[in-house]
């Protein structure tokens, strides 16, 4: 069936701020609590929980927006477990999957997944089985969605049988371009909500900036949903935030040492040999470490993985594809990441058994990342403000090191400053990033600046007296406070992560060859003059999109990443 996405008009309320979720009258709400205690194990629900199951029970469409370990599983397998018939749930990976269902059958819950690495007898048994409303669960990839036209038949079928009590979709920020593991079938997930209006759909992910959070509700239709958000403050963690110099990794040994010697962590680090180096640096030391990338074996990973869960070996040198979703969460981890890959997101595998733990960035890219420049403001304030949320910094207790400092503080009018710096955003014209405004207005005779001329506008150098981080920490507060607005765009990410630079070579090599080509078939006599046209207007438009596909996979998903979410 076609899917045409249509850009909806969304209402969403708040849920989290409606007393009415919170109630213990509903009709479930015994069976639920019962449940709770004899099915999971658990004696009482965790924030958010009952409110966002309340509201899913009540037929509402819902967003959940939770810390990762918040516990977002039981806000729908609590529901599927007191609703007539099946819960169709959509996970981009078949090991969570895996994961999620031998946790329901230790709990005797039936669940099962159609996954299309099953031989056909299989899938054929368990479709039969879904047909008798044997299971209260199914799991598919999103791939098994758009693909599997038996699936679609059987739901279908339950649909009008009405039996497709909820359809949950997990880990939602894969649906959105501008979240970190952007997965395209997800991006048509929005068929569900329109095959089958009439059953609730409960949208959960860790990760969502209000920017994936508005892609997610128009890709799966969600006009007028009901949005919990958690406030992603992590008591537990502290956060240490390093330059990067030639001494990281005595460092890194000392600060083990010291904080967490014999503990268990993550290092994370951007490049598979890098892994490589610091695991043998870090063995050298006397600690018992281990490597962990996408090219290893899975054997050897799993086995990795394994020793490392059980305490075999404390430390792990990792690239981001450790520890996806919640294959890892009962362990304290101590974080080291080496090189400023995002912070915001690793530091969510930290701790999550609520037990003190460090979150320890080295970092490289100055320019990139405004948040490891800023040596005054806490690091907290800073991480939630990603997240659109706000933070009192007296809360943070001295947790980061900004905190630790007790900086004595001098109160600055700097209203000037920052109406010139809006004028200037002005004057540029287009969208500029805002190191390069920032380097326009401290007076910057740099290539870029002079190309754009720049330097000829009346406010260049107005701020020239400046120092550079606090130009930057005005900036930032234009941009809290919705003065300046602030776009993620792909290319930035793209230039400013780190092996990039070998991509942006090989993109150039890629396009050099093809027009290589092109010119060759242009030239090349063999062809008369209309059918070069035309072979030339083929090229074109078969080609670009193409290329631009591919490096903005590329440069988005660590191939490490995509190996795993692809199988
Ligand atoms: P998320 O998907 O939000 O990352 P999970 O649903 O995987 O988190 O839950 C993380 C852990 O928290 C699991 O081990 C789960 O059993 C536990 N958990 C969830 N809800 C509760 C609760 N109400 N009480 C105790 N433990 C809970
Ligand atoms: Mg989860
Ligand atoms: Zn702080």
């Amino acid at each position: 069936r076609e899917y045409t996405p249509k850009v909806i008009d969304t209402n969403y309320t708040e849920g989290s701020a409606d007393k009415r979720w919170s109630s213990t009258n509903f009709p479930w709400t015994k069976e639920l609590e019962a449940k709770n205690r004899n099915k999971f194990g658990n004696r009482s629900f965790r924030p958010n929980q009952r409110e966002v199951i309340n509201a899913t029970m009540s037929g509402n469409d819902v967003f959940v927006l939770m810390p990762t370990g918040g516990g977002k599983s039981l806000t729908y397998q609590l529901p599927a477990l007191i609703s007539e018939g099946l819960t169709l749930v959509v996970c981009p990976l078949v090991s969570l999957i895996q994961d999620q269902i031998m946790h329901l059958s230790q709990a005797n819950i039936p669940a099962t997944y159609l996954s299309a690495s099953m031989e056909w007898p299989e899938q054929q048994e368990i479709l039969r089985g879904l047909m008798s409303c044997h299971y209260k669960l199914l799991y598919v990839t999103p791939e098994k969605i758009a693909k599997s036209n038996s699936l679609t038949g059987l739901l279908d079928n339950l649909y009008s049988q009405g039996h497709l009590s909820r359809i949950v979709i997990d880990e939602a920020h894969c649906v959105s371009q501008w979240g970190h593991d952007f997965r395209p079938d997800y991006k048509n997930l929005g068929v569900l909500k329109q095959n089958f209006p009439k059953t609730p759909v409960l949208a959960l992910t860790a990760t969502a900036t209000a920017r994936v959070k508005e892609d997610v509700v128009q890709a799966l239709g969600l006009a007028n949903c009901i949005v919990f958000r958690q406030s992603f403050n992590r008591p537990n963690l502290r956060y240490l935030l390093r330059p990067k110099t030639k001494k990281c990794l005595e460092d890194i040994d000392n600060f083990i040492r010291t904080n967490h010697f014999k503990e268990c962590g993550i290092i994370y680090c951007l490049s598979r040999m890098d892994c490589e180096k610091v695991a043998e640096k870090l063995r050298e030391c006397g600690h018992s470490v281990s490597h962990y990338h996408g090219s290893m074996d899975p054997v050897d990973r799993t086995r990795v993985q394994k020793q490392w869960s059980k305490d075999k070996i404390n430390i792990i040198c990792a690239t981001v594809a450790f520890g996806m979703g919640n294959l890892i969460f009962q362990t304290s981890v101590c974080i080291t990441s080496i090189v400023g890959c995002p912070m915001l997101m690793e530091c969510g595998r930290a701790g999550r058994d609520g037990l003190p733990s460090s979150c320890l960035l080295y970092y490289q890219y100055s320019d990139y990342v405004s948040y490891c420049e800023n040596d005054v403001d806490c690091r907290r304030l800073l991480q939630l403000i990603h997240f659109g949320e706000m933070f009192d910094p007296s809360r943070c207790a001295k947790t980061c090191d900004n905190c630790l400092k007790e900086l004595t503080w001098v109160e600055k009018d700097v209203t000037n400053i920052a109406r010139q710096m809006v004028e200037l955003v002005t004057m540029t014209g287009q969208s500029h990033s805002s190191s390069h405004i920032l380097e326009v207005y401290r007076g910057s005779v740099s290539q870029n600046v002079k190309k754009q001329r720049h330097d000829a506008l009346p406010l260049h150098g107005a701020g020239k007296h400046l120092a550079k981080g606090d130009a930057a920490r005005i900036m930032r507060h234009l941009v809290t406070e919705g003065i300046l607005i602030e776009d993620v765009k792909k290319i930035d990410r793209h230039i400013f992560l780190s092996e990039n630079d070998l991509l942006l070579v090989l993109f150039f090599l890629y396009l050099g060859i093809h027009l290589f080509l092109i010119c060759y078939l242009l030239f090349n006599e063999k062809f008369p003059a209309p059918d070069k046209a035309s072979k030339m207007g083929k090229l074109d438009a078969s080609l670009f999109p193409q290329i631009n596909k591919t490096v903005q996979q590329q440069s988005e998903v660590d191939e490490n990443l995509s190996s795993m979410l692809f199988d």
